[in-house]
């Protein structure tokens, strides 16, 4: 199979080649190759690597009226996401060995693209624990310092001051120094959410407007909790990483600590980077999400540090409600959006609106794929790697329309905007994605 006549993004930048691939794996990029089978015109598209969004949320199992793996894959495919990495907040929570087995099971069935799993730090967690899901194939380990677990229903909550034996207190920052070494020892990343449940609490009030939620999870959080947890990783000597960054502030201090020599990579979201609080009263409850898309400042000091390549990682923190969920009033409305299917688009526009297109794929496939473990077969169009391609026209448009969600919700906080690209094919493994099943991705530098 030959992908022929497009302009390719290899490791080494972007050129004209032709792309040889044989048993779903590229073999030769170079011009001028000719074909022994099938061939795919690539003349005027960009040949680019299948993006790796390190953070999902496929509601599955748990809330399949929300999202499953299918419905969450095939969103992917269509934005030309070719990995998706699912975060522990599944119900049941992974936080096992034997919850994450399940969970791959259940993902092999659905899946129209890869898979990879993380698995979930409770403030009970053990080191073995660790070890024994590192087996399973974790791609690393999450931690929700501001989230508690409900012991009956196996669920990640937002509950703060809430007194319930049913709830194990949050992982804090003495679950982190205390696990850090065993994570840094499997050589996996420890991803947290980052904001710091006192902080948290000293602002906590009635969500009625837009404001509210700004006022109620501000920046001081973000900043706290990312500053403790980077001296813990620091002593540690783990590869710390930070979700969804969303703050000026927050990007402030995790550049102070990598100053000083911590292993960090942070990742920010398309929304945070498109959008700022002032687009709230276009796009409304779709842009309720935590932590919440803020001022235009926080937005242009974000777009900076990915410009600078502080900020390497965009993923989406896709995290779909139902379309009834999100249509309550402001206060009733749960706080989360889908993303994945628009996430190379707003990145390759972003891009080009920084003067290089081509940092893209460094944001969506490259960067992540390494966070993850998969350096070796994903994340760059280059012999030996999985040939994950999406086909990009660059003369093409999109206009975002939320009933062409392929996620099973119809709501986007993209809906409206135009793109000056459109995605024209997407192949996992050689095949066109929907003509093959998604496989469990896993790092390779894993312990055991
Ligand atoms: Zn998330």
């Amino acid at each position: 199979m030959l992908f022929k006549g497009g302009t390719v993004y290899t490791p080494e930048g972007a050129r004209h080649a032709d792309v040889l691939v044989a048993d779903g794996v590229i073999t030769r990029v170079e011009p001028g190759l000719e074909p022994s089978g099938r061939v795919v015109d690539a003349r005027g598209l960009y040949v680019l690597p299948g993006g790796v969004d390190v953070h999902v949320h496929s509601r599955d199992p748990g809330f399949p009226e929300k999202e499953d793996f299918a419905s969450l894959t095939e969103a992917a495919a269509a934005g030309g996401v070719t990995v998706v990495v699912d975060m522990p907040n599944t119900v049941p929570a992974v936080d096992s060995a034997g919850v994450l087995e399940a969970k791959a099971a259940l993902a092999r069935s659905k899946a129209r693209v890869d898979f990879g799993l993380w698995g979930l730090i409770r403030s009970s967690s053990t080191a073995q624990d660790l070890e024994e899901m590192a087996a399973a194939g974790a791609v690393g380990f999450k931690a929700y310092l501001a989230y508690s677990f409900s012991l009956s229903r196996k669920q990640v909550l937002y509950s703060p001051g809430v007194d319930d034996p049913d709830l194990e207190a949050p992982a804090d920052y003495g679950t982190l120094a205390r696990l850090a070494p065993a994570v840094a020892r499997l050589g996996l990343p420890l991803a947290i959410h980052a904001e710091d449940p006192t902080v948290l609490a000293a602002f906590q009030r009635p969500l009625l407007t837009y404001g509210d939620l700004l006022e109620s999870r501000p920046p001081e959080a973000e900043a706290v909790a990312l500053s403790a947890a980077a001296a813990v990783a620091r002593e540690a000597g783990v590869h710390l990483h930070v979700a969804h960054l969303s703050s000026a502030l927050g990007l402030q201090t995790a550049e102070d600590a990598m100053r000083v020599g911590t292993e960090l990579t942070l990742e920010t979201c398309p929304q945070f980077l498109l959008l700022s609080a002032d687009d709230f009263d276009r796009v409304g409850s779709a842009m309720k999400m935590l932590p919440p898309i803020r001022t235009a400042a926080d937005r242009a000091a974000l777009v900076d540090g990915l410009r600078r390549g502080v900020i390497s990682i965009v993923s989406t923190d896709h995290a779909p409600h139902t379309d009834e969920e999100k249509s309550r009033s402001f206060a009733e409305a749960p706080a989360g959006s889908p993303g994945v299917q628009t996430l190379y688009l707003s990145c390759l526009q972003l891009a080009k609106d920084m003067g290089d297109v081509w940092l893209a794929p460094r944001w969506v496939s490259e960067a992540p794929a390494r966070l993850v473990g998969l350096e070796q077969s994903k994340g760059a169009i280059a012999p030996g790697y999985d040939a994950d391609i999406a086909l990009v026209d660059p003369k093409g448009t999109t206009t975002v329309a939320a009933h062409e969600m392929r996620s099973r919700q119809r709501h986007s906080v993209m809906a409206g905007r135009r793109f000056d690209f459109a995605i024209r094919e997407v192949f996992l493994r050689g095949e066109l994605v929907g003509a093959t099943h998604g496989r469990m991705v896993r790092p390779a530098l894993v312990f055991g």
